[in-house]
């Protein structure tokens, strides 16, 4: 997978925005964003923190200055910005500071996760923990699962943040903040002028990964779903620069594609659900051939889509006898 090329794009108000793609994980590439405004200058998002991904963070700036006439050190920096607390994202963030003092802002719901990100990681794992019982997984596939999800976020350490984003704030007189949770708590587009920062709300090809927000609290579909929404009556978005993948220019196409790719899993699986099926098999049956953090990735998603259903009666337990007597049985959900 080719991480792609620098791209610049410049807005009617003579703002340059420079997308530099960088390798955050193996079969992960993460569009990191450096707004120029005179001199302000914004970077939006980290990378991992791995060091493939500070590595070409690094040889990002190094080619703004050889390739692309910037004149830019670190130390020209007046802002970091944290668009959700995944670790492809914020992951970065010890780098970064070790190179500039610039503040640092995130969504009020995500900041616990920079600034506590020991005990975040212990919460969320148990939660995680018992997500995947009650999905249905083998007690083997448990620990392997476990024990993937807290690798890459291990490395971490919790770090100051200076600002504390709210929806509609206006950020440094730059960028409108818009709170778009679903994918992630404090998911956070960021407006300047014509052009929307979507970062992982809405991508151009790919559908958000989305996991229930009984695992995360202002995660799920339904909230999702009020995010797109409000994305979509926003007027006048020339362009939108996501954290992943290409640049969308019809962006309430976009997002109608989006949530009818979700209407279209949500009735795949009231179909399957005609004979009753735990999380795990649906899983297994919707996205087969899968490996690694991508098996976690489904089993997340369809637990949400699962959680979206049941939440509006189109679901029972088939099985609520055993559910009710042993809470290591995952339920088999049946269509009503
Ligand atoms: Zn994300
Ligand atoms: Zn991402």
């Amino acid at each position: 997978m080719s991480t792609g090329t620098i791209a610049r794009f410049d807005t009617t108000g003579g703002v340059r925005i420079y997308r530099i793609p960088i390798r955050t994980f193996p079969q992960l590439v993460t569009n990191i964003h450096v707004v120029i405004a005179d001199d302000y200058v914004a970077l939006i998002d980290t990378g991992s923190g791995l060091e493939e991904s500070n590595q070409q963070l690094q040889a990002g700036l190094t080619a703004l200055n050889e390739q692309w006439g910037e004149s830019l050190a670190w130390a020209d920096f007046k802002r970091i910005i944290i668009t959700h607390s995944h670790i492809d994202h914020y992951g970065g963030l010890g780098f970064v500071s070790s190179h500039t003092n610039a503040p640092v802002a995130v969504h009020e719901l995500d900041r616990r996760v920079l600034v506590n990100h020991q005990e975040r990681l212990v919460l969320a794992s148990r939660a995680l923990s018992a997500f995947l019982w009650r999905a249905g997984v083998s007690e083997d596939s448990h620990t392997t699962l476990m024990s993937m999800y807290a690798w890459s976020k291990g490395m971490f350490r919790s770090i100051d943040i200076s600002t504390v984003l709210h929806d509609g704030d206006l950020l440094d007189d730059m960028f409108r903040i818009y709170h778009t949770p679903g994918h992630c708590p404090g998911q956070v587009c960021l407006q300047m002028g014509d052009v929307l920062f979507s970062a992982d709300h809405i991508l151009w090809r790919t559908s958000p990964h989305i996991s229930p927000e009984s695992l995360t609290p202002w995660n799920g579909l339904d909230h999702y779903f009020q995010s797109l929404r409000k994305i979509a009556a926003v007027p006048n978005i020339c362009l939108a620069l996501a954290g992943h993948e290409q640049p969308i220019e019809t962006l309430n196409e976009r997002i109608a594609a989006i949530e009818q790719s979700h209407q279209h899993k949500l009735e795949r699986i009231l179909d399957i659900c005609t004979e009753p099926h735990t999380i795990k098999d649906l899983s297994r049956e919707m996205y087969a051939k899968l490996d690694g953090y991508n098996i976690l990735l489904a089993l997340t998603e369809v637990g949400a889509h699962i959680e979206y259903l049941d939440q509006r009666g189109e679901l029972a337990i088939a099985n609520l006898d055993e559910v009710a007597a042993d809470q290591r049985i995952a339920p088999q959900y049946r269509r009503v």
